[in-house]
């Protein structure tokens, strides 16, 4: 960011604040505020944190941060992270209590209880290292949202095998890079799964992915998910799922005692702003943090339905669908379908069907749900739901509102969590049963964190400036380092705030935000989306919500090219034609000003998205500039771009 300061006001400011329902409020989690205790005894407060857990060896001290800002938490303490998910579950009564409800494609369910998940986890342990997996090996997971996905996961965590989980939607070129980075041998995959009802092919995906790695790849497990719909033949080194767990039936093993700094998992990043991050995350602090803010923020309680609608994929489904809520022993529902198959109440036929307590999704979703029409969540009864909650994007106060009302009934807490793929869990979010709500903004800092919003010297800036997102002080669910080295993870995240010399670690998130006077933050976007008009600086968050905002309109990005370009897509049955662009300008006058006014509006029924479901701005941006497109493996819809190039180019 140059020296130039950020416009002031717009819609992205923060509403009126609402108080969290007392019926809320009676049975939260956690009622009173922590955050001036967590300061005074930081880092000693994220003691609470590790006591959620079970230790094997009782940890030596909370941080050691003799290495930073590779930070070692609970250093000397041993733990196994499938240990603390399952086994600990079974004594006391919870080991009949459902651990995953498995909500398949065609129409299928299944639940596995604590036993049964315990069962299959240390059946496929056992057989991955009976095909020669020990300790350290990266165990690569290419599966789409089917139960084996978690069961290969928490078998790699009790035999400390690092996995590296691929979305199952991404390339063979994808998948054979991040083989070959983490130099992995060993790999767990499918036939084919189903995308909107027909039989797609993966495992020739894997076979292409396998020829173009550097090295040998020893052995590829695969789940038969089509049975009869689609054959595949097992080639040499390639072993069936089921009969290679029917072949270790009923075997045990022993979860591996793991440091509490071993690595977990690698994660890549969702690719928005360029080419994808290989995360790592250390086991102790990782699974302390998500369990603790999975309590703190979702609310999420053993008897608990929980429903975190995102993929396994990224990271919000590592955090929060398999490790945090399991680490607890609530109930987490796996969703392996699309929300509109085979209609655009399937979500809510879900959550009538399992009376789901919470539900955590993206904004991108939450639009799509406001472009379909409120009939669809009106048409089933969701007075199951606590607790709503967003994360991977800014979410608008229009699309706030209407996800409070629409799906929450207006009876239930939305927490909006401002996190990253590098901060493990989340980071800035209100604590739903203590802060009131703000929408528009993500909320405070949660407690023990020391987010501060800063100008280029790294100064604090006034409340009501934009400046840069950053975080002072370490917390336990941070990335122990990059897949791309040590040296890569300092100069991307470490270098731009801090002082070395002064042993001052600053993290820089890449993230714009402005914080108000009651302390919370409002997320504008990335450093890097920032608009420069005549001087002034806009964010790409601020426009959209003010395009948004419009009635008709569903979702919007805005970009620089000769000009201010936005891209809007209408709501359902909405003929832009008729007036639409008068009304958005003239909210955007109002809610900026006449500078920040669209010099271009392209209406487009859909926005190039990540495979994550976020808007790539940077796409948006080389069209409308003519530029060359870059890297777009992260991209989920490519017909979108070609379709945007010609309109523009038409004009
Ligand atoms: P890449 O780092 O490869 O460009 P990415 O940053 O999109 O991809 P993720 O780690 O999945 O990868 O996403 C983190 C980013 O998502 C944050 O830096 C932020 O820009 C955005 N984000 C997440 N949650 C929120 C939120 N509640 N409000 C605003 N932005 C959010
Ligand atoms: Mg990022």
């Amino acid at each position: 960011m140059d020296e130039r300061r950020w416009s002031g006001s717009g819609t992205a400011d923060a509403g009126p604040s609402i108080p969290p329902p007392e019926s809320f409020v009676s049975r939260a989690n956690m009622r009173e505020d922590p955050r001036e205790e967590f300061d005074e005894e930081w880092p000693g407060c994220w003691e609470r944190a590790a006591e959620l857990l079970s230790w094997e060896t009782e940890y030596d001290t909370v941080l050691e941060d003799d290495e930073a800002p590779f930070y070692r938490w609970f250093d000397g303490g041993k733990l196994n992270a499938a240990a603390n998910c399952l086994d600990r579950h079974l004594e006391g009564g919870a080991k009949n209590r459902a651990a995953l409800r498995w909500e398949g494609k065609r129409g299928e369910s299944r639940t596995y209880t604590y036993r049964e998940l315990a069962v299959e986890v240390e059946e496929c342990a056992a057989a991955l290292s009976g095909l020669g997996v020990v300790e350290d090996d990266v165990v690569t997971l290419y599966l789409p949202m089917i139960p084996e996905l978690p069961v290969a996961m928490l078998a790699c965590a009790r035999i400390g095998a690092p996995h590296s989980v691929v979305f199952a939607g991404l390339s063979a070129d994808a998948l054979s890079t991040r083989i070959e980075a983490a130099n992995s041998e060993y790999l767990v995959t499918c036939d084919g799964y189903y995308r909107r009802g027909d039989a797609f092919n993966q495992k020739g995906k894997v076979d292409n992915a396998v020829l173009s790695v550097g090295h040998d790849v020893r052995a590829t497990v695969v789940v038969d998910r089509l049975g009869e719909d689609l054959p595949h033949h097992l080639g040499d080194d390639q072993y069936d799922y089921h009969d290679l767990l029917a072949a270790h039936a009923g075997e045990s093993v022993e979860p591996v005692a793991r440091d509490s700094r071993d690595d977990l998992f690698v994660m890549y990043t969702s690719g928005t702003t360029g080419e994808p991050k290989g995360v790592v995350h250390a086991t102790g602090g990782y699974l302390s943090y998500v369990a603790w803010t999975a309590r703190a923020v979702l609310d999420v309680e053993p008897g608990d339905t929980y429903w975190c609608a995102a993929d396994i994929g990224w990271i919000t489904g590592h955090s929060y669908i398999v490790y945090g809520p399991l680490a607890l022993g609530t109930t987490t529902l796996l969703y392996e379908g699309t929300p509109d198959y085979p209609d655009r109440d399937r979500l809510w036929e879900i959550v009538e069907r399992n009376a789901v307590d919470v539900f955590y999704t993206a904004p991108t979703a939450v639009r799509a749900f406001m472009k379909w029409g409120a009939e669809y969540p009106e048409s089933h009864d969701l007075s199951s739901l606590r607790l709503l909650g967003t994360v991977g994007e800014p979410i608008d106060p229009r699309t706030w509102k209407w996800y409070y009302r629409h799906v929450g009934g207006g009876n239930c807490p939305v927490v909006d969590t401002w996190w990253q793929t590098e901060t493990g869990g989340m980071m800035l979010t209100t604590l739903p049963g203590v802060d009131e709500m703000k929408p528009g903004a993500a909320g405070p800092p949660l407690p023990g964190i020391d987010a501060r919003v800063v100008d280029p010297d790294g100064e604090a800036v006034d409340p009501g400036e934009a400046g840069s997102l950053t975080i002072r002080r370490p917390w336990p669910g941070m990335a122990r380092t990059l897949y791309g080295g040590d040296d890569a993870f300092v100069e991307e995240y470490w270098s731009r705030f801090s002082d070395p010399a002064a042993g001052d670690w600053v993290y820089d998130s890449g993230d714009a935000a402005r914080v108000d006077p009651d302390g919370y933050v409002t997320v504008l976007g990335r450093t890097d989306d920032v608009i420069d008009v005549s001087g002034r600086r806009l964010s790409t968050a601020e426009l959209e919500s003010a395009i948004v905002a419009t009635e008709g309109v569903a979702e919007a990005a805005v970009v620089a090219g000769d000009g201010i370009y936005a891209y809007v897509s209408p709501e359902q049955g909405v003929d832009p034609s008729r007036g639409l662009p008068e009304v958005i300008g003239t909210n955007v006058d109002d809610a900026i000003g006449p500078v920040a006014r669209p010099d271009r509006i392209v209406f487009t029924p859909d926005l190039p998205k990540t495979r994550s479901g976020k808007i790539m701005r940077r796409l948006l941006g080389a069209i409308a500039r003519g530029e060359d497109l870059g890297d777009t493996s992260a991209l989920r819809n490519p017909e979108i771009v070609g379709e945007l190039r010609e309109t523009i180019g038409e004009e």
